[in-house]
């Protein structure tokens, strides 16, 4: 399944595994529609809000603690394993990871093992090579990858407590409303929750449309992704995409001390504190001069 640099396929890739739930139907699919996009339109309400130093500060809040659980949670942790945790935490990281509005645990590490199995080529959710559009967003509103792939997560799916969470991922950014309106009312949730939540996805989905086009790469890794210290500040560590492909279980996506890295800054801290362990770090061969890479597993490398 090897596509040409020049060639972008226009097939949908692969077919959803035997477990994977059927696709949205045309109602449901209006319905998400109309959410995600009332979601960011809905971020325009601020401008009705006198200002008050507090919102600004609660959407800062709410925006770094959910970029996090997307890029230490979702990503780093139950996309690839990179550390381990206690069953409960893992319960209470997955619950903080729904708030971002992602959708659920089991689905986002599914579609972005599909990403790593398939970098670049069919198969890939959001290869920039079919458009910046597309890899940005436009692959969201793609019914083919509305469904959990189960396929790819069996060693999440054992846990039903995982399960559950998936198919509940509604209670996180209902906990964010409930929250943000506590602190500081239907202002509150104007910028905690519907700004703070288009910022936050437009940030994450920059790796996608951005990662694999802009930066340098340090690895041949068979596919397009770059390193990017532009990226790398804007999304807490995941614009060092180049390495994170070069070797996708590791905790540090910054190799070296000045490729900043603020996810793993938060996961260090945790670690010290014996929240989590296990947190695996770069393999000396990221460190030789010439680091002899461009293998067949690397450049397909297994999804965990
Ligand atoms: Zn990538
Ligand atoms: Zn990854």
């Amino acid at each position: 399944m090897t596509v040409s640099s020049d060639a972008p396929w226009t097939n949908p890739g692969p077919e959803p595994g035997p477990e994977a739930q059927p696709g949205k139907s045309r109602k449901a699919f209006w319905i998400s529609s109309i959410i995600y996009y009332g979601i960011q339109v809905g971020s325009l309400l601020v401008f009705f809000f006198d200002f008050e130093p507090r919102y600004l500060l609660l959407c800062a809040a709410t925006f770094f603690i959910r970029l996090w659980a997307i890029t230490g949670v979702y990503h780093r942790y139950f996309s690839h394993r990179s550390y381990r945790t206690s069953r409960a935490l893992q319960f209470l990281l997955g619950v903080l990871g729904t708030t971002a509005v992602q959708k659920g645990p089991l689905w986002w590490a599914g579609v972005h093992r599909n990403h790593h199995q398939h970098a670049d080529q069919a198969g890939d959710p959001h290869s920039p090579r079919l458009g910046f559009w597309h890899a940005h967003q436009g692959w969201i509103m793609d019914p083919q990858w509305d469904a959990t792939r189960f396929e790819q997560v069996r060693d999440l799916a054992r846990y039903p407590e995982l399960r559950w969470l998936d198919r509940w991922h509604i209670i996180g950014p209902a906990l964010c409303i409930a929250v943000c309106y506590a602190v500081a009312g239907w202002g509150g949730v104007a910028w905690g929750f519907l700004l703070s939540t288009t910022l936050c996805w437009h940030v994450t989905y920059s790796i996608n449309s951005l990662a694999h086009r802009i930066g340098r790469r340090r690895y041949d890794t068979g596919e397009d992704s770059r390193n990017s210290v532009f990226l790398a500040l804007l999304t807490l560590g995941e614009g060092w995409h180049n390495n994170h492909h070069f070797h996708q279980s590791c905790a540090r996506q910054g190799f070296y001390w000045w490729e900043i890295d603020v996810t793993y800054y938060v996961l260090y801290l945790m670690k010290s504190v014996g929240l989590i362990w296990d947190v695996k770090q770069p393999p000396a061969r990221a460190y030789e001069p010439n680091p002899k890479i461009k293998t067949k597993a690397s450049a397909n490398p297994s999804p965990v």
